[in-house]
């Protein structure tokens, strides 16, 4: 990983207000590092710089609000990750502001679990009631005994609350389901994860080998956007799916393998590529280790082996791997997103890994580029307590490569007490009766919780089991972290409260002053959070830190 000095940041920040005053010129505010703008142009249309959160991307964007109400979000040009463009998801993230059906006030179970039975609450009762659980759970299991399970930046301050209460149990269930395999895979190969937003040179890959992923249909802005560009620039297309996607309909050889036998037809790619002796040479010698094993062990994956299995002429497997090897070290077999598929998904994503390495790419222009961080200042917060029995999720390090917290076993220990007991889970913006397999366990496990907390925006399954819930703001209405992050060149952006959230979200018994009638940064940031508002409310608030 590169990484580049405070003094190089503070240019970037010089370069950046120059680029805002350009930018103001023709009524934009750009983001990143000088994001605190705001902008009122002749027609009365404010616009603010926010960063996306309908998905994991966080494209940089510029909310527009007319006639005091929220109009739209379009790409913000500055932004190295949407290029002034936001995909179809993100252009409806206004939808999530006027949902009818978004939680708005916080609700209190009224019988049994599962019954969907509410009162309505104010925060103050909602808090105190939490707050009273969590300290007798504390007082009689550990504090080890809460869990958190989260997704997305703004879970963040959750994450904060859990470790000042004590305990290191914080999931993210999205990992294992999404792109937990994939990063196994590539660290075990490369001893580094493809990370997020994925390290991968599309622009400059001449050759673009697809498993599985549907680039154009999947909307992962800049990888769509940068795929466009390698094709305009000619580059080849190699799709390998059950199925004839978008991107197999641009691709030069399509190879439609029968789903689930993936990693027979890596195997027979790698077999081609190493008996003609295709693979970068140099490169291997240089970083590789065990490769005379690795050769052995590949003799016998011919085409013709992988044939009966994947149902792809060898001939086609043949003609795709030179063609592969014909443009290395800019030839890109794309590591995937959403990998959990089959059950071999570790070891599919380490054969991917594999080929390549074949390839040279690795920190090589069309493979991965190595992202580059700054150093940003964290922010202050206190010293946590170091949790005594340690994380409950893993015992015995029964799964030796898992280097995320399984949620899994978060889930198991509720029910089993093995290594310990969990009594108590906050649960925020996931479902998890999606995010986990086996529903039953589930239940079963929320069953012997002394408290279940659900913070969300539009009441999922989950929420219908839990204790309390409390109603989030959508993006479009609340700070979050700084978005600190890695690409091709580093940089920060930011998310701001660009219209408040509905008024009885907030009903508290304080005032609170409306942003319409506020400027939005820089004020003193707790100005604009009544004074009763939520505890978690007014950390985030108050808190900017690095994600
Ligand atoms: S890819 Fe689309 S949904 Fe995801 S952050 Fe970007 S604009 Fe938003």
């Amino acid at each position: 990983m590169n990484t580049i000095s405070r003094r190089k940041f503070l240019k970037i920040c010089g370069a950046s207000l120059a680029a805002a005053a350009t930018a103001r010129s023709i009524g934009v505010v750009p983001g990143a590092a000088h994001a605190m703008d705001l902008a009122n142009d002749d027609s009365g249309i404010r616009t603010v710089p926010t960063y996306c959160d309908i998905c994991f991307w966080k494209c940089g964007a510029i909310a527009h609000v007319r006639d005091g109400k929220l109009w739209k979000v379009e790409g913000n040009p500055a932004d190295p990750l949407s290029r002034g463009r936001l995909c179809p998801r993100g252009t409806g993230g206004v939808g999530a502001h006027y949902d009818p059906d978004r939680l708005r006030a916080p609700l209190m179970r009224k019988s049994v679990r599962g019954q969907e039975e509410w009162t309505e609450v104010t925060w103050g009762e909602a808090l105190e009631f939490i707050a009273e659980k969590m300290n007798a759970i504390k007082s009689k299991y550990g504090p080890e005994a809460m869990a958190l399970f989260s997704h997305g930046i703004g879970g963040n301050f959750l994450k904060h609350t859990i470790k000042a209460y004590g305990s290191p149990n914080i999931a993210a269930p999205s990992f294992a389901q999404c792109r937990g395999p994939r990063d196994v895979g590539f660290r075990l190969t490369f001893g580094e994860d493809v990370s997020s937003p994925e390290r991968t040179d599309i622009k400059n890959a001449k050759c673009i080998v697809l498993i599985g992923s549907h680039l154009g249909e999947n909307m992962h802005n800049t990888q769509v956007q940068e795929f466009a560009e390698a094709i305009e620039n000619g580059a080849t297309i190699i799709v390998a799916d059950p199925r004839f996607s978008v991107a197999a309909s641009k691709a030069k050889h399509y190879l439609p393998v029968k789903p689930g036998t993936d990693i027979a037809l890596i195997l027979a790619w790698m077999n081609v590529i190493v008996k003609e002796n295709l693979y970068d040479a140099e490169y291997i010698t240089a970083h590789g280790f065990g490769f005379e094993q690795f050769t052995a062990e590949i003799q016998t994956f011919t085409p013709e082996w992988a044939y009966p299995l994947t149902g792809v002429n060898p001939d086609l497997i043949r003609d795709s791997a030179r063609e592969m090897a014909l443009h290395r070290p800019a030839t890109l077999i794309h590591p995937g997103r959403h990998v959990t598929w089959y059950g071999d998904d570790a070891q599919r994503s380490r054969a991917v890994a594999l080929l390549n390495a074949l390839m040279g790419n690795w920190g090589r222009k069309g493979g991965f580029y190595f992202p580059a961080s700054m150093d940003l200042p964290g922010y202050p917060y206190p010293t946590y307590p170091k949790s005594e029995k340690g994380k409950v999720d893993n015992p015995n390090h029964k799964y030796p490569f898992a280097h995320e917290t399984i949620t899994n076993g978060i889930r198991e220990a509720t029910i089993t007490g093995n290594p310990y007991l969990i009594k108590g889970w906050i649960v925020y913006a996931t479902n998890l009766f999606q995010a986990l397999p086996n529903e039953q366990e589930t239940i079963q496990a929320i069953q012997n919780l002394d408290l279940m907390v659900v913070v969300d925006v539009i009441p999922s399954e989950i929420a219908g089991w839990a204790d309390v819930v409390l109603p989030e703001s959508v993006y479009l209405e609340r700070f979050d972290d700084l978005n600190v992050e890695w690409f091709r060149d580093p940089f920060i952006a930011i998310r701001q409260p660009i219209v408040d959230p509905p008024a009885e979200q907030n009903q508290t018994g304080g005032s609170r002053a409306s942003l319409q009638s506020n400027p939005v940064f820089p004020n003193t940031t707790l100005g604009r959070i009544s004074k009763s508002t939520s505890a978690i409310a007014s950390k985030k608030a108050a808190t900017v830190m690095t994600n």
